[in-house]
């Protein structure tokens, strides 16, 4: 794949005038003042039938499993699944209509793809993708519809890229078949206002030192005896995105919200499948961020006039927007390689996802940061929101798993040793 097909330049056209018309005139309200994303991601997914869809291809596949076709809900294998249909169109176009929305979103408010991709894409993801079938039916469809609004908990306040090994969360069997959890989680998405949690938590067991013990997941329900969710933070960016803590204190639950009621349901390797979507994700977020910052340059520093001439025709400027032409480029590329491997029915191993993420996410960094400097004082201002494009890339290079931790990843593969 090497550009949008006309079809695919059509929906985002009429995505990026939805976004205008709808959404710009509460961007503040969101950004700033604690509006709550969900009721215009709700209209989007109405607008647009991505909820309508999402609910069928669900059923789909609810029936596909009840039928007893094994593997109804894994799209994705490490081999090609037929040879003979290698990149057919509709192919690409099904990998690449999900990224759509997160491009054109992330031109104008990444926060908004933040709280739309955990609830849809890591919640829902999870459950569909570890979770049994009466889980799915219970919980998945209405977050894959985004009826409900859900969270993935696995960030600590003293487990953070260490995810696993600082985690102080616990399951305990209750002796009756079911579970008490207890533990703190920093930093969710949607952790606020979230009907579902995905809360991922060490099984105490006797006689096990702390980094043996097993990685275990439960879905929890919003207003369960026990659970407490914060108000959001405040943050530097991605103010459309609510953040916040989750307290449990003797949370009891039943064995039908263990994840896949089973102890070895969503251990590491299941948290692991998730890592490698939501890096992936980011890509799709800097290239809208790095679109966006390169057209507002452009336009500015072609209207912009010092010692008597645009501020575009100095070498200094032209060399910064060659410099995000090529970021766009290369991120857009990385972007087309993903939905390639999707139509093939491949996922990315979790080092391709990883060096996807760090090189997207540095490169958006660099192209908002160089972006404010084309705009100078005007670029500092809030009015010209380069500033906000600037503030939201940062997180790309933090959630998800930082820069350093990407690295680490790339490393281990390279060395054999992932
Ligand atoms: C806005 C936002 C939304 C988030 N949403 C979610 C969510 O929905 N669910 C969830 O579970 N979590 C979420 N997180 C948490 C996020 O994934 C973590 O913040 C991130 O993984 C980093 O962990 P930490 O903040 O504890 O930093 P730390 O792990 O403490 O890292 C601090 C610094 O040390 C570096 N470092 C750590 N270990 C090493 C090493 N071995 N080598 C080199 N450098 C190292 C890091 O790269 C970083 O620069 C969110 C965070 C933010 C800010």
């Amino acid at each position: 794949m090497i550009e949008w097909t006309e079809q695919q330049q059509m929906i985002r056209g009429m995505m990026r005038d939805f976004i205008e018309k709808e959404i710009q005139p509460h961007l503040d309200a969101l950004e700033y003042e604690g509006l709550p994303p969900y009721d215009l991601m709700r209209k989007m997914f109405a607008t647009f039938g991505i909820d309508d869809m999402a609910g069928a291809n669900f059923d789909k596949q609810i029936a596909r499993l009840e039928a007893g076709e094994d593997g109804a809900d894994k799209p994705s294998t490490s081999e090609p699944v037929d040879g003979d249909t290698l990149l057919q169109p509709e192919k690409l176009d099904a990998a690449a209509m999900p990224l759509l929305p997160t491009i054109e979103l992330s031109r104008v408010a990444p926060g908004l793809v933040t709280a739309m991709g955990v609830s849809v894409g890591l919640t829902g993801g999870a459950i569909m993708s570890k979770g049994s079938l009466d889980q799915k039916k219970r919980f998945a469809r209405d977050l894959l519809t985004f009826k409900k609004v859900g969270a993935w908990a696995i960030t600590e306040p003293n487990s953070g890229s260490d995810a696993f090994g600082a985690m102080k969360s616990t399951a305990r069997r209750d002796g009756e078949g079911g579970y008490i959890l207890n533990g703190n989680k920093t930093f969710i998405t949607n952790g606020p206002h979230a009907d579902t949690i995905v809360f991922i938590c060490r099984l105490e067991e006797d006689n096990q030192h702390a980094v043996d013990k097993k990685i275990v997941s439960f879905i929890l329900d919003s207003g369960m005896p026990g659970l407490e969710q914060s108000a959001p933070f405040k943050k530097m960016g991605i103010g459309s995105s609510p953040t916040g803590e989750l307290f449990l204190s003797d949370v009891r639950v039943s064995a039908d919200r263990l994840m896949g009621e089973s102890e070895d349901g969503y251990g590491r390797s299941g948290a692991k499948t998730t890592f490698s979507a939501e890096r992936s994700g980011v890509a799709a977020m800097a290239l809208g961020l790095v679109e966006r910052a390169l057209e507002m340059s452009l336009e500015y520093a072609a209207q912009r006039v010092q010692f008597g001439q645009p501020i575009s025709s100095y070498q200094l400027i032209q060399l910064k927007l060659a410099k995000m032409e090529v970021a766009r480029l290369n991120i857009e590329n990385l972007v087309f390689r993903y939905i390639e491997t999707r139509a093939r029915g491949k996922d990315l191993t979790l080092a391709e996802a990883s060096a996807m993420k760090l090189y997207s996410a540095q490169a958006a960094m660099e192209v908002t940061s160089e972006a404010v400097q084309i705009f100078g004082g005007a670029g500092y201002m809030r009015a010209t929101r380069v500033e906000q494009l600037m503030r939201d890339a940062k997180i790309l290079q933090i959630y998800a798993g930082t820069d350093e931790m990407q690295i680490v990843a790339i490393a281990k593969d390279l060395l054999g040793r992932a």
